[in-house]
Protein backbone atom coordinates (compact mmCIF):
# COMPACT_ATOMS: atom_id res chain seq x y z
CA UNK A 1 0.00 0.00 0.00
CA UNK A 2 2.80 2.57 1.30
CA UNK A 3 4.77 1.14 -1.47
CA UNK A 4 2.42 2.23 -4.51
CA UNK A 5 1.56 5.65 -3.00
CA UNK A 6 5.21 6.16 -3.33
CA UNK A 7 5.53 5.03 -6.97
CA UNK A 8 2.59 7.42 -7.22
CA UNK A 9 3.73 10.35 -6.21
CA UNK A 10 5.56 13.29 -7.97
CA UNK A 11 9.15 11.87 -7.67
CA UNK A 12 10.80 10.09 -10.60
CA UNK A 13 10.71 6.46 -10.12
CA UNK A 14 14.55 6.20 -11.26
CA UNK A 15 15.41 8.34 -7.94
CA UNK A 16 13.72 5.65 -5.83
CA UNK A 17 15.19 2.67 -7.26
CA UNK A 18 18.86 4.44 -6.92
CA UNK A 19 18.12 5.10 -3.33
CA UNK A 20 16.54 1.34 -2.21
CA UNK A 21 17.83 -1.45 -4.78
CA UNK A 22 17.06 -4.90 -4.23
CA UNK A 23 19.60 -7.13 -5.29
CA UNK A 24 18.93 -10.70 -5.93
CA UNK A 25 21.11 -13.50 -4.00
CA UNK A 26 23.94 -14.45 -5.49
CA UNK A 27 24.25 -11.11 -7.52
CA UNK A 28 26.03 -8.62 -4.83
CA UNK A 29 29.16 -7.60 -5.75
CA UNK A 30 30.67 -5.10 -3.54
CA UNK A 31 34.74 -3.94 -4.30
CA UNK A 32 35.48 -6.79 -6.55
CA UNK A 33 33.67 -9.25 -5.08
CA UNK A 34 30.67 -11.29 -5.15
CA UNK A 35 29.29 -11.60 -1.73
CA UNK A 36 25.96 -14.21 -1.05
CA UNK A 37 24.39 -16.10 1.56
CA UNK A 38 22.06 -18.50 0.78
CA UNK A 39 19.11 -17.24 -1.01
CA UNK A 40 19.30 -13.73 1.09
CA UNK A 41 18.54 -10.61 -0.94
CA UNK A 42 20.73 -7.81 -0.29
CA UNK A 43 18.69 -4.35 0.06
CA UNK A 44 20.94 -1.22 -0.69
CA UNK A 45 19.61 1.67 1.20
CA UNK A 46 20.67 5.09 3.53
CA UNK A 47 20.25 4.53 7.10
CA UNK A 48 21.92 4.94 9.98
CA UNK A 49 25.25 2.51 10.46
CA UNK A 50 26.76 0.03 8.01
CA UNK A 51 24.54 -3.47 7.88
CA UNK A 52 21.53 -4.59 9.60
CA UNK A 53 20.12 -7.84 8.78
CA UNK A 54 16.76 -9.41 9.60
CA UNK A 55 15.47 -11.84 6.37
CA UNK A 56 17.45 -9.57 4.03
CA UNK A 57 20.67 -7.66 4.75
CA UNK A 58 20.47 -3.95 4.39
CA UNK A 59 23.83 -2.37 3.57
CA UNK A 60 24.62 1.41 3.28
CA UNK A 61 26.85 1.71 0.88
CA UNK A 62 28.26 4.99 1.01
CA UNK A 63 28.89 4.04 4.69
CA UNK A 64 30.97 0.72 3.32
CA UNK A 65 32.55 2.82 0.47
CA UNK A 66 35.60 4.32 2.59
CA UNK A 67 36.35 1.16 4.43
CA UNK A 68 38.95 -0.92 3.49
CA UNK A 69 37.59 -4.06 1.27
CA UNK A 70 37.99 -6.81 3.68
CA UNK A 71 36.29 -5.07 6.51
CA UNK A 72 33.25 -4.15 3.90
CA UNK A 73 33.16 -7.88 2.71
CA UNK A 74 33.44 -9.08 6.76
CA UNK A 75 30.66 -6.77 7.44
CA UNK A 76 28.09 -8.62 4.69
CA UNK A 77 29.26 -11.62 6.03
CA UNK A 78 28.39 -10.90 9.60
CA UNK A 79 24.85 -9.77 8.60
CA UNK A 80 25.18 -13.31 7.09
CA UNK A 81 25.56 -14.72 10.16
CA UNK A 82 23.11 -13.26 11.91
CA UNK A 83 20.67 -14.54 8.84
CA UNK A 84 22.09 -18.25 10.08
CA UNK A 85 22.77 -18.48 13.87
CA UNK A 86 20.35 -15.85 14.99
CA UNK A 87 20.95 -12.51 17.24
CA UNK A 88 24.52 -13.62 18.94
CA UNK A 89 26.79 -11.15 18.16
CA UNK A 90 29.84 -13.76 18.75
CA UNK A 91 28.39 -16.40 16.79
CA UNK A 92 28.28 -13.69 13.47
CA UNK A 93 31.59 -12.65 13.95
CA UNK A 94 33.13 -16.39 14.44
CA UNK A 95 31.14 -17.40 11.46
CA UNK A 96 31.78 -14.44 9.38
CA UNK A 97 36.18 -14.66 10.13
CA UNK A 98 35.87 -18.17 9.62
CA UNK A 99 33.94 -17.69 6.24
CA UNK A 100 37.03 -14.94 5.24
CA UNK A 101 39.91 -17.26 6.83
CA UNK A 102 38.32 -20.29 4.58
CA UNK A 103 38.50 -18.00 1.27
CA UNK A 104 41.66 -16.10 1.89
CA UNK A 105 41.40 -13.13 1.97
CA UNK A 106 41.85 -12.29 5.69
CA UNK A 107 44.72 -11.49 7.30
CA UNK A 108 46.08 -9.85 10.53
CA UNK A 109 46.22 -6.62 8.57
CA UNK A 110 43.08 -7.14 7.81
CA UNK A 111 41.63 -8.16 11.20
CA UNK A 112 43.37 -4.81 12.63
CA UNK A 113 41.32 -2.83 10.42
CA UNK A 114 38.27 -4.59 11.24
CA UNK A 115 38.70 -3.70 14.92
CA UNK A 116 39.06 -0.49 14.43
CA UNK A 117 36.56 0.25 12.30
CA UNK A 118 34.30 -1.47 15.96
CA UNK A 119 35.90 0.97 17.71
CA UNK A 120 34.50 3.96 15.84
CA UNK A 121 31.48 2.55 14.90
CA UNK A 122 29.49 2.50 18.45
CA UNK A 123 27.41 -0.47 17.61
CA UNK A 124 25.43 0.07 20.64
CA UNK A 125 24.09 -2.08 23.34
CA UNK A 126 23.48 -5.12 20.79
CA UNK A 127 27.15 -5.67 19.96
CA UNK A 128 29.91 -6.56 22.87
CA UNK A 129 32.35 -4.45 23.82
CA UNK A 130 34.55 -3.30 20.70
CA UNK A 131 38.04 -4.75 23.15
CA UNK A 132 36.27 -7.94 24.03
CA UNK A 133 34.93 -8.39 20.60
CA UNK A 134 38.08 -8.40 19.12
CA UNK A 135 39.67 -10.72 21.24
CA UNK A 136 37.08 -12.72 20.24
CA UNK A 137 37.55 -12.80 16.44
CA UNK A 138 41.07 -13.23 17.16
CA UNK A 139 40.18 -16.46 18.49
CA UNK A 140 38.10 -17.43 16.09
CA UNK A 141 40.17 -17.03 13.54
CA UNK A 142 43.24 -18.27 14.62
CA UNK A 143 41.15 -21.17 16.32
CA UNK A 144 41.98 -24.75 13.70
CA UNK A 145 39.39 -26.91 15.89
CA UNK A 146 35.99 -28.49 14.47
CA UNK A 147 35.32 -26.65 11.92
CA UNK A 148 38.75 -26.52 9.96
CA UNK A 149 37.82 -29.49 8.07
CA UNK A 150 35.11 -28.26 6.66
CA UNK A 151 36.94 -26.00 4.65
CA UNK A 152 39.20 -27.09 1.99
CA UNK A 153 41.49 -24.08 2.75
ZN1 LIG B 1 25.64 -7.87 14.57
Amino acid sequence: MFLALAVAGPEPQAVAIEKDKLVPAGRLVISGRRLSCGNTQTLLRDFEGFAVSSTVIMLNMQALDPLPRQVQWLIYYHECGHILYGPSETSADCYAVRRARREGWLNDQALNDICAVFNIAGHGPVHPDPEVRCNQLRQCFGKTGVTAREGDK
